[in-house]
């Protein structure tokens, strides 16, 4: 087996995962992987924008009171603190390395005009930079090309990591400690290891838990159930955002539809064509997000439909292909004229709170281990995410995590020996279809069961459903050689364990977990849920 040695090994290249490879950069050897190629992640796919309060008429405390009501009593204010306060140098990094965004065109000289800031549900004053509806795909643009300048940061596509390496796995004595991880190259299919003093895990989502979901097929939750199998403490994995309207259509999996084109008059209809939202909230379809997609969630589980419809054809086609060019170019693309008729919608789970429990420099308590961005929980988010607050978290704690390592330099792990990976008796498998049936069942389970409106009796269903999986996959582990799609199985099966299990735990509802057992918040459930050490955590 092929062993690479490096002096900081980052899995994950999206913007935590580039925000500490950069920073890293001119201090010793860097691997930076990615599952796919570099232009595909969260991150990538990221509309609105960055929320940093860089305005003379915004403050941190202001962005911070915002955070703290987003959060619903959970948020951590010294945290959200710290991470707000942060923004403002990390935006001045990614125009040093080409960002541009959007400015308002009142002065002659670009570089003076002040930011056209954006403005988006719960901040109080516009704060949101952004480029265009298209503010992801710039800023991986450029740090991805920042990065290849960089000769000490080695970039290796399509390695997708399967499990960390650490000490306590290989009986070595003292703290566990992180020494790197075993990778699948997907390319070839080879099995080989990154031996590191360092690891950062910055790999993203796990969107793909759910049926439906606005994350790319990447988003798999590896980092939160690497970490878990490593033995390291996740939280509140029930805090699950939904948002409310993603087109229906098995091609569009994950193509979202703004929230601005119900700002822009759209109303929500169901199959029978009857509009609903003011069945559920005077405000209709102008309530908050959590509350229009519980709706939506409602009136297609109570009448077994598959899907609503959002129509906005009352406002003609000028204005709509005006105002929602690309909206309205993807959907014609797959055969929906939304001048003419209603399109269908259905909400989609897009970002998790929990994760990996970490502190803002992504410190968790395994040494060696670090976790940024959407995999790591630090407290920002609480019980509820503020819009555009997850591209300032990863950008500002990858950061943070790269200057803690260079704070603390580590003992040489070089002469640890990694053993090689044991295949055992494992055979290629031929049964493809398996998999791919396990997949749908783990993730029509969690929809049907563990989404926007969750029970007891649901989440129990769910769970010996979950069970039954894993035990399964465990079995086909074992039997078969890995591919890409069993680790991916492994993975959202044990994701979705987590979030089972954390919302059994929380019996209120509150932020973004609602149930209708508990239907309302009770002060004594306010605080963070943690799991660690649970049954098969470790096991697989
Ligand atoms: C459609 C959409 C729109 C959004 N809009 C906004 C917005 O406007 N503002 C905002 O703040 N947030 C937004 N978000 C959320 C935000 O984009 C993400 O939370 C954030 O960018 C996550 O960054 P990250 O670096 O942690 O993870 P990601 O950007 O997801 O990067 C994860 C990286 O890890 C790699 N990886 C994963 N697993 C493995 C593995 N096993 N081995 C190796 N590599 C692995 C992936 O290949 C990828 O490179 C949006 C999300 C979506 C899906």
């Amino acid at each position: 087996m092929k062993i690479l040695d490096c002096d900081h090994l980052v899995i994950g290249a999206g913007l935590a995962g580039l925000s500490a490879a950069l920073e890293l950069s001119g201090h010793g050897r860097t691997v930076l992987c990615a599952k796919t190629d570099l232009s595909e992640s969260n991150s990538s796919h990221a509309q609105g924008g960055i929320a940093v309060p860089i305005d003379g008429s915004d403050s941190i405390d202001a962005h911070l009171r915002d955070t703290l009501v987003a959060g619903a009593g959970l948020t951590d204010a010294a945290v959200a603190r710290e991470i707000i306060a942060g923004g403002p140098a990390r935006i001045a990094d990614l125009e040093r390395w080409g960002v541009r965004f959007e400015r308002a065109a009142s002065s002659s000289r670009e570089a003076d005009a002040a930011y056209d800031l954006g403005r988006e549900g719960g901040h109080s004053v516009r704060r949101i930079l952004h480029s265009g509806d298209i503010t992801g795909a710039e800023v991986i643009r450029a740090m991805s090309a920042a990065a290849r300048a960089r000769p000490d940061i080695d970039i290796r596509e399509h390695l997708m990591a399967i499990d960390l390496l650490t000490t306590g796995w290989l009986r070595i004595g003292g703290r566990d400690a992180c020494l790197g991880a075993y990778f699948l190259d997907r390319k070839t299919g080879e099995i080989l290891a990154v031996r590191a003093p360092h690891t950062i895990l910055a790999t993203g989502g796990a969107g793909k838990v759910y049926l439906y979901t606005s994350n790319p097929d990447s988003a798999t939750g590896d980092g939160v159930a690497m970490a878990w199998r490593a033995g390291l403490p996740v939280r509140n994995m029930e805090f699950v955002q939904f948002h409310p309207t993603c087109l229906y259509h098995p091609q569009a999996k994950s193509f979202l539809v703004s929230e601005a084109v119900r700002g822009e008059g759209a109303r929500l209809l169901n199959a029978a064509g009857k509009p609903f939202m003011h069945r559920y909230d005077p405000r209709g379809e102008l309530a908050p997000r959590d509350i229009v997609a519980r709706a939506i969630d409602h009136e297609m589980k109570s009448r077994g439909d598959d899907c609503v419809y959002l129509d906005i054809t009352a406002k003609g086609r000028p204005f709509i292909r005006r105002r929602f060019p690309n909206i309205y170019a993807t959907c014609l693309k797959f055969g929906f004229d939304m001048a003419k008729t209603p399109i269908p919608v259905v909400p989609a789970a897009h970002y998790f709170c929990g994760g990996v429990a970490a502190d803002t420099a992504g410190r968790t308590p395994m040494e060696g281990l670090h976790a940024v961005g959407e995999v790591a929980c630090t407290g920002l988010h609480g019980a509820n995410r503020l819009a555009s607050n997850s591209t300032l978290e990863a950008l500002v704690c990858g950061h943070a995590a790269a200057r803690d390592i260079l704070a603390h330099p580590p003992p040489s792990v070089r002469k640890i020996r990694i053993p090689a990976w044991k295949t055992g008796n494992a055979v290629p498998s031929d049964e493809a279809v398996v998999v791919a049936h396990n997949w749908n069942e783990v993730r029509t389970a969690m929809w049907d069961y563990v989404g926007i409106v969750r029970t007891n009796r649901r989440l129990a269903r769910a769970l010996r459903r979950i069970a039954n999986l894993r035990r399964e996959i465990r079995a086909y582990y074992r039997d078969y050689l890995v591919t890409d799609d069993l680790l991916e199985l492994r993975n959202i099966a044990a994701v979705g364990e987590l979030v089972i299990r954390s919302a059994m735990l929380r019996r209120e509802s509150r932020g973004l977990h609602y149930t209708l057992d508990y239907p309302a918040p009770v002060d004594s459930m306010c605080r963070d849920t943690l799991l660690h050490d649970l049954p098969g955590g470790g096991a697989i």
